[in-house]
C-alpha cells in the first residue's frame, strides 16, 4: 500500500486568536510534549502492524503539521522519525516536511532538523506588518519572520514555504501588497496564501459577535484574491491550487495526496486517515488519545466510509482545488466511469456559465471559476 503520511504535533507557544486548530499552548520543557512523543510513537506501531499484515507500507511523503512542530526537540523529531522508518519503506527522495514558526527554530536546530532528513520546512510568517501579527495573536514580528526564512537558508533548507494570510482585520489592498513584495524579494520556493477564517469558538468569532473585529469586506477579499494571484505569477509563481503558489517543481507534493484524493495516514490528536476508503479521525483530547494508546488500540472517535457518489463527489470537490483540475482517466480507473458521464449535467451548467472548462481529458475550474470555487465544487457533491 502506498500512503503518505501526516503526524500532528499539537503544541504552540501561544494560541493565536483566530485558530480553531487542535494545540496548547506549552511553555519549553512541558512534560506533555515526552508524554505525546512516547504516544505518537506507539500509535505508529499499532496501525503500521495492522495495515503492514496485508501489504508493506510505502510512503512517498511525510508531513509534521500542527501546531508547531519546530516546539520538538531533534531528539524528539529524531525519535518519530525513527519509529516511522521502522514501519514504513519511507522513500528515498520522500518529501519530509516541518511546519514551523519564526521564533520558535534557531539555527542550530534547523540544521539538526535537516540532518534528521527533514528536507522542506513551511514557516507561518503570515505578514510582513507588526500590527497586523498583533491583531492575529502571533508571537512574532515581521523581522522575525524575514530572519526565519534566512537561518534556515542558512542551514541547508532549499526548499522553504512561506504561509500568508489576507483579509486580517485592519490590513489594507496596499499593506497586502507590501507583505507580497517582501515574500517575493525573500524568493521562497513555496508560498500559500489564505484568507482569514472566523472559526467557531475563537476569540475572533467572540469579537466579530460584539462588533470588535473590523476586517476588510467581501469585495476588499476578492480584490486582495486577484492581486494575490496578479503578483506571484508575474513574480514566475505557478499557481497550481487555489491558495498555493510554486516555483517549477515546487508544489507540495504531500498536499497533492490530499487534493487527489488519495489515501494517508494520519498519527497524533485530531488527526485524520484516509485509508481503503475509510475516513476515520483521532481523539481531540490528549488525555483520550493517550489512554486509547497505553491500552494498545488505535485512538480513533469517529470514522466513515464515504460510499461510491460521495467519494467520487469529493474526488471532484478536492480535485477542482488544483488548477489542473481532475483527470479523466484517472477518476475513471478509480470508479469505473469516466466524470464526464457522471456529472454530464453540472458540466455542461457550469461550462456554459464560464467557470470550468472539460477538454483535452481534464475537467478544471476556470479563471472566473476561480472566484467562486466554493460555489463550483458544491455543485459536484450527491
Ligand atoms: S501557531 Fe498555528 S497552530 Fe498554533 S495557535 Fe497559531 S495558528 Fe494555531
Amino acid at each position: 500500500m502506498q500512503a503518505g503520511i501526516y503526524i500532528h504535533i499539537p503544541f504552540c507557544a501561544r494560541k493565536c486568536s483566530y485558530c480553531d486548530f487542535v494545540s496548547w499552548p506549552v511553555a519549553a520543557g512541558d512534560e506533555r510534549i515526552e508524554a505525546f512523543t512516547d504516544g505518537v510513537c506507539r500509535e505508529i506501531e499499532i496501525v503500521a502492524r495492522v495495515h503492514a499484515a496485508s501489504a508493506p507500507l510505502d510512503a512517498p511523503t511525510l508531513f509534521f503539521g500542527g501546531g508547531t512542530p519546530s516546539l520538538l526537540s531533534p531528539e524528539q523529531l529524531g525519535r518519530i522519525l525513527a519509529t516511522v522508518r521502522t514501519h514504513f519503506r519511507l522513500a528515498a527522495d520522500a518529501e519530509i516536511t516541518l511546519e514551523s514558526n519564526p521564533g520558535t527554530l534557531d539555527s542550530d536546530k534547523a540544521r539538526a532538523f535537516r540532518d534528521l532528513g527533514v528536507n522542506r520546512i513551511s514557516v507561518g510568517v503570515q505578514s510582513f506588518h507588526d500590527s497586523e501579527l498583533r491583531a492575529l495573536g502571533r508571537i512574532h514580528t515581521a523581522e522575525e519572520g524575514a530572519a526565519a526564512i534566512e537561518t534556515l537558508r542558512a542551514a541547508g533548507f532549499d526548499n522553504v514555504s512561506l504561509d500568508l494570510m489576507f483579509a486580517i482585520p485592519g490590513q489594507s489592498l496596499e499593506s497586502w501588497r507590501e507583505t507580497l513584495r517582501r515574500a517575493i524579494a525573500l524568493r521562497p520556493a513555496h508560498i500559500s496564501a489564505y484568507s482569514l477564517i472566523i472559526e467557531p469558538e475563537t476569540p475572533f468569532e467572540r469579537w466579530e459577535r460584539e462588533g470588535r473585529l473590523h476586517r476588510p469586506d467581501e469585495d476588499a477579499e476578492a480584490e486582495m484574491y486577484e492581486e494575490t494571484i496578479a503578483t506571484l505569477c508575474a513574480a514566475g509563481y505557478e499557481h497550481y491550487e487555489v491558495s498555493n503558489f510554486a516555483l517549477p517543481c515546487r508544489r507540495s507534493r504531500h498536499n497533492q495526496i490530499y487534493w487527489r484524493n488519495e489515501p494517508y495516514f494520519g498519527f497524533g490528536p485530531s488527526a485524520t486517515s484516509y485509508l481503503e476508503g475509510i475516513r476515520s479521525t483521532n481523539a481531540r483530547s490528549l488525555s483520550d488519545y493517550l489512554d486509547g494508546i497505553a491500552r494498545g488500540e488505535r485512538p480513533v472517535e469517529q470514522s466513515e466510509a464515504p460510499s461510491g457518489a460521495l467519494a467520487m463527489g469529493e474526488t471532484m470537490m478536492l480535485g477542482l482545488r488544483m488548477r489542473e483540475g481532475v483527470e479523466s482517466a484517472r477518476f475513471a480507473a478509480r470508479f469505473g466511469i469516466a466524470p464526464e458521464e457522471v456529472y454530464a449535467g453540472p458540466i455542461r451548467r457550469l461550462s456554459d456559465a464560464g467557470l470550468l472548462r472539460a477538454e483535452e481529458g481534464r475537467i478544471a475550474l476556470t479563471d472566473r471559476g476561480l472566484l467562486l470555487a466554493n460555489n463550483v465544487m458544491a455543485e459536484f457533491l450527491p
